[in-house]
């Protein structure tokens, strides 16, 4: 049941992908409109141009071919090879080794926010297996002495190892590496413009034919599985817009509501203040000086602003010298808007939300 409200969310974000009703029909349709059910998500991708179908299908084969290699469910993926080896060096591919580097690099700017070896934690939760449960002290505690980037080694050219007892889960990252490759294959492509939303990850390629940009609709928290209700719409050209939030995945016990983005600080699901965070940053069509790139960045920071709370996030998007804005929903009531996006933001004024722009 929850896996269908996901899905019916992550439809609904594609409803403010396309326009939402705030404006009349594209006036030139998709040449290619597929849909993917991959990565515990739903993924719509519509292509232009004259090699769309070509290029539809490539990012449908890349998606397959990412999650075989990076699903930490899938026993053969290259993730679990790391995390059942006990210790011991696993051979894994460049590219795996890439997004490794890229994950501790995120943990270390954020402090730790973003952290993909929070793994056995999230398991712990039943997140990874759908057994949810609330864990106990003691349980959290020992986990909590495998989690750190400490224990995950990354350094040769072609092998990994974690320490015992670390495991890995790419999930707070992965969907945004995979914009980054299709970016890749529609740039290969000659693609003009295109949309592609991996449920919470939206690529906006070029901008609609009739040479607007594309409007993305940002969830509201509070009515996540109505299609008609956002927290407020970005107008976006050549960007990536990741959200992140407590709403996406989650289970109530004993009148609470636990979700699947955890605190590596506590093992308790973030609870900091925001109901959910949006990174948006251009997405550099010129090759973005290799990969992982902008939408990966986008990934984990959603992840790990949502854990850090405003104050912090704020002060990450000031100071960090990363090139991105954020739209924040907070707990309170209130949506703020950093300065660099705020003249492609659009409230929703039938949100109830007061409204904020921040420099
Ligand atoms: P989603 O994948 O639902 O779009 P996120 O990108 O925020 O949302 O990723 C959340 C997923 O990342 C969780 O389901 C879990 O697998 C993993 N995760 C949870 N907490 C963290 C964290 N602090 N750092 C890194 N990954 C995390
Ligand atoms: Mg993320």
């Amino acid at each position: 049941m929850r896996r269908l409200m996901a899905l019916v969310a992550a439809l609904a974000v594609l409803a403010g992908l396309t326009g939402c009703g705030m404006e009349p029909a594209d006036p030139d349709t998709a040449q290619e409109s597929i849909q993917v059910i991959a990565m515990d998500t739903v993924m719509i991708f519509k292509i232009y141009g004259e090699k769309s179908t070509h290029a539809a299908y490539a990012a449908e084969d890349e998606v397959r071919r990412l999650e075989a290699l990076l699903s930490r469910t899938d026993a053969g993926s290259q993730v679990s090879a790391l995390n059942d080896a006990g210790g011991q060096p696993v051979t894994v591919d460049g590219e795996v080794l890439r997004l490794l580097n890229a994950a501790g690099l995120y943990s270390e700017v954020t402090g730790g926010a973003f952290d993909i070896s929070i793994a056995p934690v999230v398991s712990a939760w039943g997140f990874t297996e759908d057994a949810y449960r609330v864990p106990g002290q003691t349980e959290l505690d020992e986990l909590l002495t495998h989690v750190g980037m400490e224990h995950v080694h990354a350094e040769t050219a072609d092998s990994a190892w974690l320490d015992e007892g670390t495991r890995i889960d790419l999930g707070g990252i992965a969907k945004g590496y995979v914009t980054d490759r299709i970016a890749e294959i529609l740039e290969e492509n000659g693609v003009p413009r295109a949309t592609v939303s991996l449920g919470g990850n939206v690529l906006a390629w070029g901008d609609r034919p009739d040479g607007t940009p594309w409007l993305v609709g940002i969830q509201d928290p509070a009515r996540p599985d109505m299609a008609d209700g956002f927290a407020g719409y970005l107008s976006l050209k050549d960007a990536f817009a990741v959200t992140s939030g407590g709403y996406q995945r989650y289970f109530e016990e004993n009148g609470k509501r636990y979700h699947h983005i955890i605190d590596p600080a506590t093992g308790y699901p973030a609870d900091s203040g925001l109901t959910s965070v949006t990174v948006v940053a251009d997405c550099d069509r010129e090759g973005n000086g290799g990969l992982p790139g902008q939408g990966t960045m986008c990934d984990a920071l959603s992840t790990a602003l949502f854990v850090m709370g405003e104050e912090k996030a704020l002060e990450f998007w000031r100071t960090s010298g990363y090139d991105f804005d954020l739209v924040l929903v907070t707990a309170d009531g209130r949506v703020v808007v950093t300065e660099g996006i705020a003249d492609v933001f659009a409230p929703d004024e039938a949100s109830g939300y007061s409204y904020e722009t921040v420099s």
